[in-house]
């Protein structure tokens, strides 16, 4: 099963994806490096258009595109969970690249990880129930978050 648990220091967070991406025979860009970075500290899920808002200023030559293609290198290695809206668009965790719950702000698209959720049980009964193998999972709350209500 791929749902596991890692901890979530940024700069370990960091250095792995570096590594797994290197090992990969990725070159790590500067540009390539401080979109890791943000990927790496973020708790928010960001979209590709606001990680190339956050890095514009420090790097005038950051284009979108780079933005993408380094999310592109990670999916491929497995080293980002990408999180498909159709009201959203697409929004990425690099620190949790492994199917997990989240929880959803209707009003601000603010998306958050809850830390209390343990989906193993669930997951061993639906697979004994079903016969089913489970691979991944899906599971997306909404509501207002404090912010919003
Ligand atoms: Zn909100
Ligand atoms: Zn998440």
């Amino acid at each position: 099963m791929i749902i596991n648990s890692s901890n979530n220091v940024p700069e370990i967070r960091l250095q792995q994806m570096i590594e797994r991406l290197k090992a990969s025979d990725c070159r790590i860009t500067p540009q390539r490096y401080a979109v890791l970075n943000v990927l790496a500290k973020s708790t928010d899920h960001p979209s590709a258009e606001s990680i190339h808002a956050e890095l514009i200023n420090h790097y005038p030559t950051m284009s979108l595109a780079t933005v993408y293609k380094t999310i592109n290198l990670l999916k491929r290695e497995g080293e980002i969970l990408e999180l498909e809206f159709s009201d959203l668009g697409n929004r990425y965790d690099g620190n949790k690249p492994y199917p997990h719950p989240h929880v959803i702000c209707s009003e601000c698209g603010k998306i958050v990880d809850p830390s209390q959720l343990d989906l193993d049980a669930i997951t061993n009964k639906m697979m004994a129930e079903t016969g089913f193998k489970i691979l991944t999972h899906r599971l997306d709350f909404y509501g207002l978050c404090p912010d919003c209500q």
